[in-house]
């Protein structure tokens, strides 16, 4: 189908509900979906919406809206994978921002391409992955990532953007910083290898593996059983409101570490390779202070996830960040750890 280049359609004052994986019914001032880079700009060219900020929406799976957007929410839905390069060794794929995280997954696996099947079933678009550097299972975007478009709002143009200008860290880039509200993420190109390298010493893949007697697992297997586990252990947003981890896992230096692991000796700890920092898991924080099914009208922490805060059904997003700055203090005031938020708050 041509890509159209014709301004879409905006609508005022249009609920977000169905658009945030929290289903918080928060309201857009003005609302639109685009599907090409081309209408965007010839919306922005308008001059109707330069006056408001513009806040680009993927899946709606990392945000939390804690009131009205008094803003143009752009719903990104530029679609399409391209195979840009190709040699024995490796292909280099290029996906429109507005696909969907797991259909590039799935893509990939099913042509034997290696490098992102740990991340299956994280919810959301490609054009967010790069944000926060999505990572689960031991691998982060960055490691398969090769350069990615985006569109400079100010200049209208569109910049390539290597890896080692995104800045990527631990659920962090230059585009969840200094880059955030200036660029619309277009295009995203992944580096993926013909000779898969399995990583399965990471959470219970490798037990999951044995269970199931598989001993020489391809890329199609580890993505599969990082499917089950996940069903197994997350809430599924369809049916309770959630944005995954609302909290990043805390990463201190060895000092706290020590104090921590002398005062808690059976606290789950994670070395960081290349520096003498130790990463925590938040959940067991939240959970040692007491959060863990905790519930306040239709908000709440999950029963079985720590991490993850929750809309029963018609929560607010001032009642869930309520719960996340009390949780915050308490950690504190317990632990002396401050939690940060991983979740994008608007
Ligand atoms: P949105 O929530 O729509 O947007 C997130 C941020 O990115 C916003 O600030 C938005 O303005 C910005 N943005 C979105 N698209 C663009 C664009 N094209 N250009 C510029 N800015 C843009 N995350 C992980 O890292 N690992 C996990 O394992 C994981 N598991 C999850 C499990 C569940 C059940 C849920 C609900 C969430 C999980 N997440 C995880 C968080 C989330 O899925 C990811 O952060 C995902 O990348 C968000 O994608 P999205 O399209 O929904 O982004
Ligand atoms: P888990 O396996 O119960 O482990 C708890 C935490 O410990 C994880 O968050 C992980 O940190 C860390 N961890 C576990 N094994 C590790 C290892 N071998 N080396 C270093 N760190 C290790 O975690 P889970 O909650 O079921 O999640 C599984 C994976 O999916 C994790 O990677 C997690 O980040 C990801 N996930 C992310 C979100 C999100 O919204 N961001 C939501 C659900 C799941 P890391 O988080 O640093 O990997």
């Amino acid at each position: 189908m041509p890509k159209s280049n014709k301004a879409p359609q905006v609508f005022e004052n249009y609920s977000l509900k169905e658009y945030n994986t929290f289903g918080i019914d928060a309201r857009a001032q003005y609302f639109t979906i685009i599907s090409s880079l081309e209408s965007y700009v010839a919306l922005l060219k308008t001059g109707l919406y330069s006056h408001l900020p513009h806040l680009f929406l993927g899946g709606g799976s990392n945000i939390l809206c804690t009131k009205h957007i008094d803003a143009l929410v752009v719903k990104n839905e530029i679609k399409g994978f391209d195979l840009i390069q190709e040699d024995d060794e490796s292909v280099i794929l290029r996906s429109g921002a507005g696909e969907l995280w797991d259909d590039l997954v799935s893509y990939a696996v099913q042509h034997n391409w290696s490098g992102i099947e740990n991340l299956a079933l994280i919810p959301g678009t490609v054009g967010a992955a790069p944000m926060q550097n999505i990572g689960a299972y031991g691998v982060e975007i960055k490691d398969a990532f090769d350069h990615l478009e985006a569109l400079n709002l100010e200049t209208l143009a569109v910049e390539r953007f290597e890896k080692s200008q995104c800045q990527f860290g631990y659920r962090e880039s230059y585009f969840k910083h200094e880059g955030k509200g200036k660029y619309l993420i277009s295009t995203v190109c992944f580096k993926l290898n013909k000779k898969p390298t399995i990583q399965t010493s990471y959470g219970a893949i490798q037990t999951v593996l044995d269970s199931k007697g598989i001993t020489n697992p391809t890329i199609s297997d580890i993505s599969k059983v990082v499917i089950e586990i996940r069903k197994s252990k997350l809430p599924d947003p369809k049916e309770i409101g959630n944005s995954g981890s609302f909290f990043k896992n805390p990463t201190v230096p060895s000092h706290v570490a020590n104090r921590l692991l002398n005062a808690y000796p059976g606290i789950p700890n994670y070395p960081i390779s290349g520096s003498s920092d130790i990463k925590f898991p938040a959940g067991w924080f939240i959970e040692q202070a007491g959060w863990k099914g905790f519930r306040d009208g239709d908000a709440g922490v999950h029963v079985h996830q720590a991490l993850v805060l929750v809309n029963y059904g018609d929560a607010t997003g001032k009642e869930i960040l309520a719960i996340a700055e009390k949780i915050k203090a308490s950690v504190n005031e317990k632990f002396g750890i401050s939690l940060e938020t991983e979740v994008n708050i608007y």
